[in-house]
């Protein structure tokens, strides 16, 4: 899969990319990201990317020419008659569409992706009309600049990108897991990380020692019994959700099992509230 991205703070990626998984996809080549300076598709002597906003206003606005030739130097289809399975232009903006782990799984499956950096008020919106398919924001703040938004994209993206974790696993059993996890997990099978996630947190995790400052390890993860385990990874994972992100329940896959266990939590909850 490939990544390009535009900038005009280049430098600002150095360094984001060259550790853990994004390195090591980037040196077996499953993954590249190309960086992208604006300021070499300007044709003036201050290489200008910015100007004064149209009916007046704070600060200044990215300008289009640079950003649509800078786009059309990397040889993507244009707009009209782009596959959006395969390519596609992306606007870092904080007035996107949220980018969540199924926008990831989404754009995990294509060739390639360009994604544009904004800074100071912003694009000029004609970059978005021309050459872009879709806004993406990644939370609802207002950064500085697309770079981080860039960089989460990436990351969160190529992860997903078949053979890029050593155990693709990994990426099915965590949070925000897949819907569908509980079938294609192996009932017999060790404890996974996160068995069957379903749209739900990940459940808590420990390793040696296993007492620290006086406080244990939960027993059961001693023990042997796969299926206790198996059990008491979901009731945490269901009260971490219900704790933290009680929205994503509403979407969740949920088991009469769990709906069970979320009553009882919520009972003694509202118990611990009194
Ligand atoms: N005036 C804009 C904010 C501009 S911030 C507004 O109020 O919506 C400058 C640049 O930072 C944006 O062009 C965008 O590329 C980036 N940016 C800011 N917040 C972002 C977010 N939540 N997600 C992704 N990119 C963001």
């Amino acid at each position: 899969m490939r990544f390009d991205i535009i900038t005009i703070f280049p430098g600002f990626f150095t360094g984001i990319f060259e550790h853990g998984i994004v390195k090591r996809a980037r040196a077996t080549s499953r993954i590249t990201v190309d960086i992208h300076d604006l300021r070499n598709f300007t044709h003036d002597r201050h290489r200008t990317v910015d100007d004064r906003p149209f009916g007046g206003g704070e600060g200044m606005v990215l300008k289009p020419e640079p950003l649509v030739e800078a786009v059309e130097s990397l040889g993507v289809t244009t707009k009209n008659l782009r596959d959006a399975e395969r390519e596609s232009v992306i606007l870092l903006s904080a007035q996107g569409g949220k980018f969540t782990q199924t926008t990831a799984r989404d754009l995990a499956k294509m060739e390639r992706l360009v994604l544009i950096c904004g800074r100071y008020e912003g694009v000029d919106e004609r970059v978005n009309d021309l050459v872009c398919d879709r806004e993406l924001s990644i939370g609802d703040y207002v950064l500085s600049g697309g770079e981080l938004g860039a960089a989460v994209v990436v990351d969160a993206t190529m992860r997903l990108v078949p053979g890029v974790l050593g155990n693709e696993d990994s990426s099915a059993f965590e949070s925000f897991g897949h819907s569908d996890d509980h079938f294609t997990a192996d009932p017999e099978g060790p404890p996974r990380s996160t068995y069957g996630a379903g749209g739900i947190l990940d459940y808590p995790h420990y390793t040696r020692p296993a007492e620290f400052r006086g406080l244990a390890v939960p027993e059961v993860l001693a023990g042997g019994d796969h299926a206790a385990i198996r059990r008491w990874r979901r009731e945490r994972a269901l009260e971490k959700t219900l704790r933290n992100r009680p929205d994503l329940l509403e979407t969740a896959d949920l088991s009469l099992e769990d709906q069970q266990v979320i009553e009882i939590l919520n009972y003694s909850l509202e118990r611990d509230q009194k």
